[in-house]
């Protein structure tokens, strides 16, 4: 055992997509951390299927969004069948976003989980980082100056000294018990499935295929680029005690429902049963330490919310803990939970409704497929959320202003040119830094100067404008999406959020904005 602590200033508990997602932004910060995972070996069961468009961006922004494109599918439309083998088609049960949310990834992205978490690992360690695998937090205990972690290793048991210490343990999270913060909530009892990773005969992976029977609905999934398919299964309420898990409980469940002899179901990789829980904490946070994703909210998968508001609660902690460490003001960190607890909220109230719908159809096909058809929308994307009545947020002096308001999340517009540069307001938001978009001429040399590697000015010009340095704005897009009516800067947070909005000479208000996040403790 070492007896010697280790000093580090962030230390992530769990390498989910939750605790990922932090590790890369963390990492391409340079922020001093380490990521433990309990595990041996990396997950292998499917769990999230779909990544939302906002998570997109998320990844986009990280860098990590290539191989989750190459890898999932958009078009995954269902076959549903009848108990006498009658079939029907319809369309995907995923709905591209509205396209005034402005983003390049209008569209849901089917993919297993472990994909997800694949293409943020493959970043991590093009970041420099490695996950510690088979390290598991065993206790904690914090004072003001940081938390000493008891970590059970491969080596033996070692003391982490952390300054911030984050629960990214999941739902079980031991990281929640060690500070006393109960998730609070229900627990459906008699919302319970049977869930799997299987290999099957007999079905083509270009649908996913559901059957309602009067004993429920059973339905599979392919996974795509692989040969493994997740399956779902409704349990009866009225069973008090389900059949464990197995390949053959699963196989003549699936006979039951579908009919015999349609599919025969040849190998498993994941066999589980998941009870609905809808739950969360009351706080965040205690002190040094944070919690995130499952730790901090569980609720149904219906809407495929889980796993994305944990990557989303990872992007929102990982910039305000690198500046707090710089030195920002300590409260920058109260901030994490005034923003995110409200989102998950209402994540637990959204999936809760849609997760109803469908455990009220699942044994009627034609009820199964509406109440299916109404689970994706412009809310699951996940672009609508915002911030607007945070602390970090600023009032806009506008007072006609109709859209991409403060607090709100920074919209993509493209066909941006400049000297050496053609893009998107996007390529000028990824990275780690701060964004000012200055809508107007570049002439005032106060703008020049606020300029540094942690806050990027970027003067974007319309189309008209000759002879003037900056961006061009050649369709028009930037100036329209953001709403500009007269010369106006635009402050855009590291995690995309749009903080202020401003009139061009208040080039002090940016300033003070600033200073007043970043000033010493
Ligand atoms: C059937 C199903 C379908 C779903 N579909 C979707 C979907 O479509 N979209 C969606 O967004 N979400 C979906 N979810 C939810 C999603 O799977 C979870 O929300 C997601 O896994 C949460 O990620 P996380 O990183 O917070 O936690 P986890 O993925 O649970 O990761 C926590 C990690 O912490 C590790 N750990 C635990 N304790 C310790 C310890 N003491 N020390 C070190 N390591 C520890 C664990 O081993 C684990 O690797 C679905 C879930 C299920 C079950």
């Amino acid at each position: 055992m070492k007896t010697i602590p280790s000093f580090v200033d962030v230390l992530i508990v769990g390498a989910g997509p939750t605790g990922l997602t932090l590790a890369c932004d963390l990492a391409r910060r340079n922020v001093d951390h380490r990521i433990i995972e309990r595990s041996t070996l990396y997950n292998v069961a499917s769990r999230a299927k779909g990544i939302q468009p906002r998570s997109l961006e998320v990844v986009d922004d990280l860098e990590a969004v290539r191989y989750i494109i190459d890898t999932g599918i958009v078009d995954l439309p269902v076959r549903y069948y009848t108990a006498d083998g009658r079939s029907m088609d319809k369309p995907a049960i995923t709905v591209a976003a509205s396209a005034e949310l402005e983003t390049p990834y209008r569209d849901p992205v089917w993919i297993a989980q472990f994909d997800v978490e694949k293409a943020l690992r493959d970043r991590y360690a093009v970041l420099g980082g490695q996950v510690e695998l088979g390290a598991e937090a065993l206790g904690l205990v914090q004072d003001l100056d940081g938390v000493t972690v008891t970590v059970n290793t491969p080596q033996g048991e070692e003391q982490i000294r952390a300054r911030y210490v984050v629960g990214a343990d999941g739902g079980k999270s031991n990281i929640r018990k060690f500070i006393h913060l109960p998730l609070v909530g229900e627990t459906h009892d008699h919302e319970r499935w049977y869930l799997g990773d299987v290999r099957l005969e007999g079905l083509d992976r270009e649908h996913i295929h559901i059957w309602t029977s009067p004993e429920g609905m059973v339905g599979v999934t392919p996974l795509p680029k692989s040969d493994i398919w997740q399956l779902q299964a409704t349990i009866p309420a009225e069973i008090e005690e389900p059949e464990k898990p197995s390949l053959e409980v699963y196989q003549a469940m699936f006979d039951r429902r579908a009919g015999a002899g349609r599919v025969r179901l040849t190998d498993a990789s994941w066999l589980s049963i998941y009870r609905i829980n809808v739950r969360m904490v009351e706080h965040y946070s205690k002190c040094r330490v944070f919690l995130a994703g499952d730790a901090a909210h569980v609720h149904s998968p219906a809407g495929g919310q889980g796993m994305n508001t944990g990557m989303q609660d990872a992007y929102n902690l990982g910039w305000k803990l690198a500046a707090v460490i710089r030195g920002a003001d300590t409260a920058l960190l109260d901030t994490y939970d005034e923003e995110r607890r409200p989102v998950a909220q209402a994540v637990l109230e959204d999936s809760t409704n849609k997760m109803g719908g469908i455990v009220g159809t699942a044994t009627e096909g034609g009820a199964l497929s509406q109440s299916l058809s109404t689970i994706s929308d412009d809310l699951t994307s996940g672009l609508l959320i915002s911030y607007r009545s945070s602390s970090l947020t600023r009032p806009t002096a506008r007072t006609n202003a109709i859209r991409s308001f403060p607090g709100e999340r920074a919209p993509n517009a493209t066909g941006l040119q400049g000297i050496g540069f053609a893009g998107s307001v996007f390529d000028l938001l990824r990275g780690p830094h701060w964004t000012l978009l200055a809508f107007a001429k570049c002439t005032d040399p106060s703008l020049e100067n606020l300029a540094n590697d942690e806050l990027h000015v970027h003067c974007i010009l319309p189309s008209d404008v000759e002879g003037a340095e900056g961006i061009i704005d050649t369709a028009g897009n930037a100036y329209r999406i953001y709403d500009v009516a007269s010369e106006e800067l635009v402050l855009i947070r590291p995690d995309g959020y749009i903080a202020l909005r401003t009139f061009i000479e208040d080039t002090a208000s940016i300033l003070h904005y600033l200073n007043s996040i970043y000033s010493t403790n």
